[in-house]
């Protein structure tokens, strides 16, 4: 592929790097990740993003094969893999739905894996338990990047998340950030919360009793310097948030069915909500919403919850060249 000469000018950081800091290794935990570690990713990313703008599609990742191995259900994330190495000119053998696959015969992770890795060059992987894309990890050769493991960890959904906050409001030093809804079960702000120890900034947790934030999470991010208050309702904090990141009542998750429909409406976002907030705050939400925000919030410019989908790509095209010795 030819490239416009104005591109080939821009000193993009893609290309053969094989001896990349990314080359070769699995993306597990967002705790494996420096804040210098992040700028680089960022960077890539931004490049990804200038490229689909200009050209699309483009041939950095041709001949190479992505196995998408999903346990349980996905939409944005299985299909914005699927579409970040299709733009990089790679293909993927897409297993959306492993009852149909050799998982009902009883076949073991591990195995699975292994019989992947025959195949492909890279795995993303989510499953249902806590610690399986470790397990993944020590037995596969190849790179496995974590898309999710039960409500353990979402790394790749907290670098689009920590992208699009610098994206949105161009910087994460000084920010407060409020985390709502289900801290308990969701993975995405386990993840989120970890990264944002990396910066100079308050995080408010907001949430009904019996779904807050981890308290081994809390105590180990306290020690690690990171501000942070819990709350049940969300009047206190709201004005002085810069980010209002909502979640989903992790259904899914609790064995209670009385208990899940006690806390499940707990935390609406309405126009109303948009009023008291900052002019130049962002909503975001990993999504999907099932009720949390009102529809009548996606007009307003500050919701930024669909252009989160859209950085999630650049994010994970960056990580694909990345693990691939091509950025
Ligand atoms: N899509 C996100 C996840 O996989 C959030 C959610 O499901 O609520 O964790």
């Amino acid at each position: 592929m030819t490239l416009p000469t104005h591109l080939l000018n821009t000193h993009l950081p893609l290309g053969d790097q094989r001896t990349g800091r990314f080359y070769g290794k699995d993306i597990l935990s967002v705790s494996q990740f420096s804040r210098d570690d992040l700028e680089y990713i960022f960077g890539v990313a931004e490049a990804m993003r200038t490229m689909v703008a200009h050209i699309g599609t483009f041939d950095l990742l041709k001949g190479k094969i992505l196995a998408n191995l999903f346990y349980e259900p996905s939409t944005r994330t299985s299909s914005s893999f699927l579409a970040a190495m299709e733009r990089l000119g790679g293909s993927v053998i897409p297993i959306n739905e492993v009852r149909y696959s050799s998982v009902t015969k009883g076949e073991s992770l591990t195995d699975t894996v292994r019989t992947l890795e025959c195949y492909a060059d890279v795995i993303v992987l989510r499953h249902p338990e806590t610690g399986s894309a470790a397990i993944a990890a020590n037995a596969a050769r190849k790179p496995i990047i974590n898309a999710g493991d039960g409500i353990g960890e979402h790394p790749t959904q907290a670098l689009l998340d920590l992208f699009t906050i610098r994206e949105e409001l161009g910087s994460i030093d000084g920010l407060t950030v409020t985390m709502l809804g289900d801290l308990k079960y969701g993975r995405t702000v386990h993840s989120l919360a970890k990264l944002l120890a990396l910066y100079r900034v308050k995080v408010n947790y907001v949430s009904p009793e019996i779904l807050r934030m981890p308290p081994e999470l809390v105590a180990q991010l306290r020690k690690r310097g990171l501000p942070q208050t819990e709350h049940t309702t969300l009047d206190a904090v709201l004005p002085e948030t810069d980010v209002l990141y909502v979640t989903r009542v992790q259904k899914e998750r609790f064995e209670n069915m009385e208990e899940y429909e006690s806390v499940k409406g707990s935390y609406i976002i309405t126009a109303e909500t948009m009023k008291r907030a900052k002019p130049n705050f962002v909503l975001m939400h990993p999504l999907p919403r099932v009720g949390e925000i009102s529809p009548e919030v996606d007009d307003d410019p500050r919701a930024a919850y669909f252009r989160q989908m859209e950085y999630g790509l650049y994010v994970r095209m960056a990580l694909l060249a990345m693990v691939l010795g091509k950025a």
